[in-house]
């Protein structure tokens, strides 16, 4: 891939969801499979990572960057993303992973792909939005385009917002609603700045975190551009004991969801996504004649040989 495939991505597909249970609800569920945005399969540069990145990547590039320094926890789907992206566009990356050394398969592929780990203690950890340590880490590994956690920085909306005028296209009849998992609220911020003024769809949010304070994250980064829009809300009872951590019916509805329709979800984001989506269905939430959208935003990379 190059930089002109960063520019201008082809759409990834959407599709309609053959399942008796929204059938009979007489509600449609599309899939938005944004985890097919990759540039080769079960790549971790994908999904929402792709368009939190593409922005940002263009500038680092515009502006003579060849070095990445990006920040995560040991599972961050984030630091692989960014290890593959500086690897299919040419930057080195730098990786600051928060707490002790340890080895699982995020990490190692992030390695693979030519990230430089660095584990930092969780107080200094806690300086990463700092700006003395950042200039601090810029003495240390020379000159860096630092990515915050998580990927969430102004850059990183235009992107999002792209892929809500992407799903408006793609639909023949305008969707009543667009469904995502958060994890910083970033896309979630991101979408909702792409959607029409005119007859939005409502956004929901699946948290997976444990907490009540995705809101009010997502109601900062909204204020902060200056958006007002209200047609929006976070489902905070989704996490299944935190993030990262899982419970057997969630288990047991990736299976059985694999099984059914032959699309693989992870159980740190999507799974808890599509869990609530079929709760919320047999709640009554959506009225008949509903078009839902439930964005894939990828993550697959450490799981995909979970099946
Ligand atoms: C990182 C990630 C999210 C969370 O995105 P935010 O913008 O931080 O809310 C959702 N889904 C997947 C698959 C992810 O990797």
């Amino acid at each position: 891939m190059n930089f002109a495939d960063l520019k201008s991505p082809p759409p990834s597909p959407l599709v309609l969801l053959d399942d008796q249970q929204w059938e009979d609800r007489d509600v449609q569920l599309y899939i938005k499979r944004d985890d097919l945005l990759a540039p080769q399969p079960n790549d971790p540069f994908c999904g929402n990572k792709w368009r939190k990145l593409q922005y940002n990547l263009l500038r680092a590039k515009d502006e003579g960057f060849e070095k990445l320094l990006t920040f995560g926890g040991a599972y961050s789907n984030h630091l692989a993303a960014v290890a593959s992206a500086g690897r299919h566009l040419g930057f080195a990356t730098l990786g600051m992973v928060r707490g002790d050394k340890v080895e699982n398969p995020t990490l190692a592929l992030a390695q693979q792909n030519g990230m430089e780990l660095h584990f930092v203690d969780r107080t200094t950890y806690r300086l990463k939005g700092e700006s003395e340590y950042l200039r601090q880490l810029e003495d240390r590994f020379g000159k860096v385009y630092i990515l915050p956690e998580g990927g969430t920085n102004p850059l990183a909306y235009p992107g999002c917002a792209a892929l809500a005028e992407e799903i408006i296209a793609q639909c023949t009849e305008p969707p009543t609603h667009l469904a995502l998992a958060c994890g910083t609220g970033g896309t979630l911020t991101g979408l909702l700045s792409g959607l029409p003024d005119l007859n939005p769809p409502e956004v929901i949010g699946i948290s997976a975190l444990k907490g009540n304070f995705m809101a009010g994250e997502i109601q900062q980064q909204l204020t902060e551009l200056a958006l007002n829009t209200t047609k929006w809300e976070v489902h905070s009872n989704y996490h299944h004991g935190g993030y990262a951590r899982q419970s057997p019916a969630l288990m047991a509805f990736i299976q059985t969801f694999y099984q059914r329709h032959g699309i693989l979800l992870e159980p740190v984001y999507t799974g808890k996504l599509f869990f609530a989506l079929y709760a919320l269905l047999a709640q009554g939430y959506f009225p008949a004649g509903s078009r839902v959208v439930g964005i894939h935003t990828g993550g697959l990379q450490s799981f995909g040989c979970a099946v």
